[in-house]
């Protein structure tokens, strides 16, 4: 199946996800997770529609983002990985939405270096994994109110990488916790949902749904060491 055709699935799934949800398919933002795919295959998507691309390396990223900017399109480019402030100067230069601000250390370290108001979510580490980089349910508020007052962080909401379960509906509790602190917070955004449960993340509120396979195939390379999901 073609990139074109697996979106026209892709975006039935979600209007009839929204549809069970009483909700309105223009509140979900479907971001394409496209690590380990090449820039023509993001292209192939733009060019079909796609607005918002989500990569998780820097390095990987750049060349990326630069050969899909000298092909005419201007998708929205959101940053999905675990950032290391190292990389920040580049990730602020490349990057409209930082989804994975996962410390008070790298939110400082991103408000010391932007030049303007940078949007940004909090990733929140719902299943507590150790495996997983995010603040703690608990920390999450007092954190927000933190990093609200930095200068030049526009915190529009927050973003989670649910563990992986077999019946995705073992992760409505997850989603609900993720969306009452979003509530709490007063925040837009809700950054939820993979190929594997993107419509139980809708059916509870999720505003920014992250997919790869589902719109690019299965991965054939192994995503690098430290990557945040496994890639079976
Ligand atoms: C890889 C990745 C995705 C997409 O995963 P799929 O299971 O291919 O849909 C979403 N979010 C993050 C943070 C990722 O690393």
């Amino acid at each position: 199946m073609s990139i074109a055709e697996n979106l026209e699935l892709v975006r039935a799934r979600i209007r009839r996800a929204c549809e069970r949800a009483n909700r309105s398919p223009d509140e979900v933002i479907l971001v394409g997770a496209s690590k380990t795919f090449a820039a023509e295959r993001i292209i192939e998507a733009v060019q079909a529609g796609l607005m918002d691309i989500g990569e998780n390396y820097v390095q990987e990223a750049l060349p990326k983002i630069a050969a899909v900017t000298a092909a005419g399109l201007q998708p929205r480019w959101h940053f999905i990985g675990h950032l290391q402030t190292n990389k920040v100067k580049q990730a602020l230069a490349a990057f409209d939405l930082i989804q994975t601000v996962d410390s008070l250390h790298l939110a400082e370290v991103i408000s010391r270096r932007a030049q303007r108001p940078v949007a940004i979510l909090l990733e929140v580490n719902v299943g507590s994994e150790l495996s997983k980089f995010g603040f703690a349910p608990e920390e999450v508020v007092p954190a927000a109110e933190q990093i609200g007052r930095l200068p030049n962080l526009d915190v529009q909401g927050l973003m989670t990488v649910a563990p992986i379960v077999d019946d995705p509906n073992e992760l409505r509790p997850l989603f609900r916790q993720l969306r009452a602190l979003r509530d709490t917070l007063g925040l837009r955004h809700l950054s939820m949902g993979m190929t594997d449960d993107f419509e139980v993340a809708i059916e509870e509120g999720s505003t920014m749904v992250r997919l790869g396979r589902a719109i690019f195939g299965e991965r054939v390379v192994a995503a690098p060491a430290g990557s945040q999901v496994s890639t079976s």
